[in-house]
């Protein structure tokens, strides 16, 4: 807090030197007279013209190389006035261990590519100083939620709860990076702060330092919010039984202050396929985060194996349609003389009863004849009764 000037009169929140007004509870703050933020010269600056990042360099390093997108466009700048950190937490983990850190953490994933972990190279892997604000606050909450431990004799499920909390937050980090994303720095937290060191027994400058460019009234209403997150949490899981809906906190934060620290982070960046992707290792813990390519091969072959399954159960109920179907056919045309004569397995009687002219057996020939001669016979007898009764007229006549 050594860059604040001066307490809120009301709410005791401590006042930047371009605030006009108190940031927590609104009221107008006193006039500034002098400026007495806490400054260090930095040397050695450079500005990415790729990412934007400014640093100062080890002035030992041979090529330069920004750390957070791998451009070697660096412009320099001038010897700088710039806000000197509070507090640095120094480096516990070496190259190794991160490179190492960073290869496991490859390999996992599900639709990662199989050989990423093996065949990614890393094209550039610093040690950066990376600046975050550290903001300590006490709270005072009045909060109401729903649980579902009714009490005897209540017929609904949930059950209206209220109450009071005070509590005291520290060491709550907001990232002041202005190359990493806000996700980035909050994924490689946490950081031990009780391991941190003042600023003048580590080596600034010497090492490649990110410069602040988050300011202050910029990462306060970002606290904030995480403040409120914690106490919200800390509610439900001290007063409220059972399980909790609804949590609402009205928190009065008081005696908010920050400052401002650099924290040791690995920066890589690897290459797989042509494409460079960056990765960050905790410099304390080895928390590792970052970017990885996803397996189109992968991707190809869940869609390819979801479409074979549709297509096989597509065909599943064509078949089935279609078995219905001829098995209605089949007993529609079982009569139907054409198909009885192309169905090989069509039987003898079928054949004749489509074809009763061509397809008869010599048997069957013989069989013809003898019902002709039958036929005659009966011919011949009623012939000569007409011959008869014809000669019986011609007689009468
Ligand atoms: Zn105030
Ligand atoms: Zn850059």
């Amino acid at each position: 807090m050594s860059d604040l000037l001066s307490k809120c009169t009301v709410c005791g929140a401590l006042l930047d030197e371009e605030d006009m007004f108190c940031a927590n509870c609104g009221t107008e703050a006193p006039r500034q007279t002098a400026t007495q933020t806490a400054a260090r010269t930095a040397t050695h600056n450079f500005q990415c013209t790729g990412c934007g990042a400014s640093m100062s360099y080890d002035a030992s390093a041979g090529s330069l190389r920004c750390p957070f997108c791998g451009s070697t466009q660096l412009e320099e700048r001038k010897d700088a006035k710039i806000l000197a950190p509070k507090a640095v937490v120094p480096f516990a983990i070496g190259r190794d261990r991160a490179e190492a850190s960073m290869r496991h953490w490859l390999g996992q994933g599900f639709w990662r590519p199989g050989d990423l972990a093996r065949t990614a190279s890393v094209v550039g892997m610093q040690a950066v100083y990376v600046p975050y604000w550290v903001f300590a606050a006490d709270t005072h909450t009045y909060w109401t939620a729903d649980t579902s431990q009714t009490p005897a004799g209540a017929r609904g499920d949930w059950f209206p709860m209220t109450g009071e909390h005070h509590d005291r937050h520290a060491g709550l980090l907001v990232g002041a990076s202005g190359a990493l994303t806000p996700a980035e720095t909050a994924a490689i937290c946490p950081f031990d702060l009780a391991l941190a060191v003042p600023p003048g027994q580590v080596d600034l400058d010497n090492v490649t330092v990110e410069q602040f460019s988050v300011n202050r009234k910029y990462a306060r209403p970002l606290a904030r919010m995480g403040i409120e997150q914690l106490v919200a949490q800390t509610c439900d899981d001290q007063y409220v039984p059972g399980r909790c809906r609804n949590m609402k906190v009205n928190t009065r934060i008081e005696n908010l202050t920050s400052e401002p620290v650099l924290l040791p982070v690995w920066i890589m960046a690897y290459r797989y396929q042509e494409r460079v992707f960056r990765f960050l290792v905790n410099g304390q813990t080895g928390r590792a985060t970052g970017q990885a390519p996803i397996s189109l091969r992968k991707v190809f072959a869940a869609i390819g194996i979801a479409v074979a399954i549709v297509a096989i159960i597509l065909l599943f109920a064509v078949a089935a349609r279609g078995a219905t179907l001829s098995q209605m056919d089949s007993t529609k045309t079982v009569d139907s003389p054409l198909t009885a004569v192309i169905s090989p397995a069509a039987s003898r009687v079928e054949r004749q009863r489509a074809f009763p002219y061509t397809s008869r057996s010599s048997a069957d020939r013989d069989d013809a004849g003898r019902r002709w001669a039958l036929r005659l016979r009966s011919v011949r007898p009623a012939r000569a009764g007409i011959l008869r009764q014809w000669s019986v007229v011609r007689r009468l006549a």
